[in-house]
């Protein structure tokens, strides 16, 4: 049967409760991400504070004792114009740098943060150590300029204390690079781990709502289940499960309206059971009900085209709408038989000895303007026709004519 559309009113929701559950699960999932995000920004931002500087500080401080030699071979070359103060000056800077990345320091080129490594700090004192040596060496060699020339004892030990030094900044810058490679390896398994950290994360918090989707799905299923079953309920008679009163008088404003449009003729029967009430009174009221129940089962197997409907009127009257039905009054004479060849004893009948019916009839093409109820009264004064002719019978309302 299908169930006719229901106007409902626009949902409010009295029971709303504030989701607290999606709410921790997204700021706790919002907490984590920022947070992952933030700790990656910071080591890569802490990298390159701490290590660009470095590299710079690791070269200037090669560059520095490099100008300082430059300098020192100038004067040397017999250059009056400089002094020894420039040499003096680039080895300064040169240990400058040199203590900026042992201890830490600030000029114009940025701040420089003190290497912690061990192994780098030794690099450094090492190299420090050799800068220390070759101001020494510097300031012997400067100051044996007029005596000692170019290849003398001096002048070579000058030189080979410098390439010592130089080896030894080498190989700081060596092992700084070696140590960048490696921050970022880290950073980069810090990424990864982040980022898979992210990735899981977002499937559980995925896998949670998948779940209470799931959940909140099952529940909107049941719901519509159990409102299909209410809407059932609600146009069907309980007694004998066919439609009710109030359905019919959808069904019937819906097929009126169709055929109203389709110019066809609408049918309407009232099926009433002949002397029932002496029935009930023969054989008590259970069996009354059971003896209704077969009658609407024999009406519902007999009217089996998709737009025909049985409806119990009430009491024991039946009301079928019959769209587009070419004999009408043949069909009912047929249900009429049918019901007959039950075969429901009825001791107290005055018409049978069997359960019979009375069944009025009406048919009209709607016309504009007018009822449907108005085809409804017709069938009911059909009905009444039938049972003043001598019930178990079929009257047409329309041509007037009845007969068993
Ligand atoms: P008629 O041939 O003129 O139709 O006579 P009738 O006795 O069938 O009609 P009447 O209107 O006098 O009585 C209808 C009876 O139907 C009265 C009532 O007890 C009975 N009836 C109505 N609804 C039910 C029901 O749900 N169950 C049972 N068992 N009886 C019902
Ligand atoms: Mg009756
Ligand atoms: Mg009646």
């Amino acid at each position: 049967m299908p169930a006719p559309a229901q106007e409902r009113e626009p949902e409010n929701f009295p029971d709303f409760r504030f989701p607290w559950r999606g709410f921790w699960i997204v700021a706790v999932t919002a907490l984590v991400t920022v947070s992952m995000i933030l700790v990656s920004a910071r080591t890569g931002h802490h990298m390159t504070a701490k290590y660009a500087p470095l590299v710079d500080a690791a070269m200037e401080m090669r560059l520095e004792a490099t100008l300082a030699h430059l300098w020192l071979e100038e004067i040397l070359g017999g250059d009056e114009s400089e002094t020894y103060d420039k040499v003096t000056e680039h080895i300064d800077n040169a240990f400058w740098y040199a203590n900026a990345m042992l201890h830490g320091g600030h000029n114009s080129e940025g701040d420089f943060q003190p290497l912690t490594e061990a192994g780098m700090r030794d690099g450094i004192n090492a190299a420090v150590a050799k800068l220390e040596k070759f101001r020494e060496i510097s300031q012997k060699r400067y100051e044996s300029r007029y005596e000692a020339g170019s290849g003398t004892p001096i002048d070579v030990q000058f030189d080979e204390v410098f390439r010592d030094f130089s080896e030894a900044a080498d190989a700081v810058e060596t092992r700084l690079q070696y140590l960048i490679e490696q921050k970022l390896h880290s950073f980069d398994d810090l990424q990864v781990l982040l980022v898979s950290g992210c990735l899981l994360l977002s499937m559980i918090v995925f896998s949670v709502y998948y779940q209470a989707e799931k959940r909140r799905a099952q529940t909107l299923g049941q719901l519509k289940a159990a409102n299909q079953m209410l809407d059932r309920l609600s146009v069907t008679d309980g007694l004998t499960g066919v439609p009710n009163r109030r359905f019919l008088d959808e069904q019937l404003e819906s097929e009126w309206k169709r055929a109203a449009r389709g110019k066809s003729p609408l049918s309407v029967a009232m099926v009433d059971i002949d002397c029932f009430k002496a029935y009930n009174d023969c054989l008590g009221h259970l069996e009354g009900d059971r003896c209704l129940k077969q009658i609407a089962n024999c009406l519902r197997r007999h009217c089996r085209r998709p737009g025909d409907t049985v409806a119990r009127f009430g009491g024991e009257e039946f009301a079928l709408i019959l769209p587009d039905t070419s004999a009408p009054k043949d069909f009912l004479e047929s249900l009429r038989r049918a019901v007959e060849e039950l075969q429901i004893p009825h001791p107290c009948s005055e018409v049978s000895a069997n359960v019979t019916v009375s069944i009025g009839l009406s048919t009209r093409i709607p016309e504009p303007g007018a009822h449907p109820m108005a085809l409804l009264k017709a069938a009911d004064d059909a009905l009444y026709k039938a049972k003043q002719g001598g019930r178990n019978r079929v009257e047409d309302g329309a041509t007037g004519s009845g007969g068993s």
